[in-house]
């Protein structure tokens, strides 16, 4: 058996490791299968994670961290956790290739996922033009016109990348108030090639195949299109806790509970860290520092259970 398992290689789940590796719990991370090392692998420049004065990319940060968790012994398994029951003193994670895992303690670093409009032809047209991921699919709009939906940081550095290929980036937000900082806001207003559509909700996607345009609601009551080839979705996220939602105690915010500023959830030997239990900061620091903060959650519970 295991000494600890944890679910996810965003910063919370890579910091996690390095921490308990460091601790000799030989920690094994499950990746995910096709998200490995999280949202940041999709992102370009971070120009605010501390020790990196130019920035560094997002990529880069993340396999150095995966590089570092490795270089102190802890193992990683590239696939997904599909089934846990966590509820026992013994810990029991199915993973994508059928095989059940064991362990004494787990750290859930699942992160968290992109959030829909909820329209209807918005799942028809994902991948023909409706995407959540500018790093992705940005290279296929070169000399188009694209939509950015969203008022927050997301938004801006998704317009803002865009600008490198698209002709022209159309940033509609549903009110004129911004989450996003200043600084990454004012960076996409001072850029030529994005317009801000603001007050305006989108409502329909058009297109047949592809997308071909999407429909506005403007907060005066009228209608308006927008002749676009892509439409990109910024419009934040929600924590993925579909896998332990029916075992951890969840916050109203859908987070997993956390007991004050620690990181243990409503079960023994179960903490958590990282977007999973965080509806405030959601910055690849504050996930670090919580998942360093499990790791030695996880180690005192480990160290106390073996007297
Ligand atoms: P966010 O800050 O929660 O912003 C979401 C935006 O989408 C808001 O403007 C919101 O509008 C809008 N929105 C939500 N639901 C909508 C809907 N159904 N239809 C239309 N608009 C909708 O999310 P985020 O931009 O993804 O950022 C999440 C966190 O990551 C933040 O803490 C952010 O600072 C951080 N982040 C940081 C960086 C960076 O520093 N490099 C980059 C990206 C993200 P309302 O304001 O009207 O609710």
């Amino acid at each position: 058996m295991r000494e600890l398992v944890i679910i996810g290689s965003g910063p919370a789940g890579y910091t996690a490791a390095i921490y308990a590796a460091r601790a000799d719990l030989s920690p094994l991370v499950i990746t995910s299968s096709v998200e490995m090392g999280g949202d940041l692998m999709k992102t370009t420049e971070v120009d605010n994670f501390p020790g990196f004065p130019d920035g560094v990319m997002g990529p880069d940060l993340m396999m150095g961290m995966q590089a570092q968790a490795e270089r102190f012994g802890a193992e990683l398994l590239f696939d997904d956790a599909t089934a846990v029951d966590l509820s026992g003193p013994v810990k029991r994670i199915t993973v994508g290739n059928g095989d059940v895992i064991e362990a004494k303690a787990v750290v859930l670093s699942m992160g968290s996922e992109y959030r829909r409009l909820g329209l209807a032809d918005e799942a028809r047209l994902s991948g023909f033009g409706v995407s959540w991921c500018a790093t992705c699919d940005g290279a296929f709009f070169r000399n188009r016109t694209v939509a950015v939906v969203g008022g927050g940081d997301s938004a801006m550095e998704e317009a803002t990348f865009l600008t490198k290929f698209a002709d022209k980036v159309l940033l509609v937000h549903r009110s004129d108030q911004f989450r996003a900082s200043p600084a990454m806001l004012n960076r996409a207003k001072a850029d030529p090639k994005i317009e801000f559509v603001t007050n305006a909700a989108v409502t329909g996607i058009l297109g047949a195949d592809t997308v071909a345009g999407v429909t506005l609601t403007m907060t005066d009551g009228s209608s308006r299109t927008l002749d676009v080839d892509g439409l990109f979705i910024a419009v934040g996220s929600d924590p993925r806790t579909a896998l332990i939602a029916d075992q951890v105690t969840l916050t109203d915010t859908g987070n997993v509970w956390v007991d004050g500023r620690s990181s243990r959830t409503s079960l023994s030997g179960v903490f958590a860290a990282g977007d999973i239990i965080d509806p405030t900061y959601r910055q690849a620091i504050v996930a670090a520092g919580s998942g360093a903060a499990a790791a030695m959650d996880a180690q005192h519970f480990l160290e106390a259970s073996s007297h």
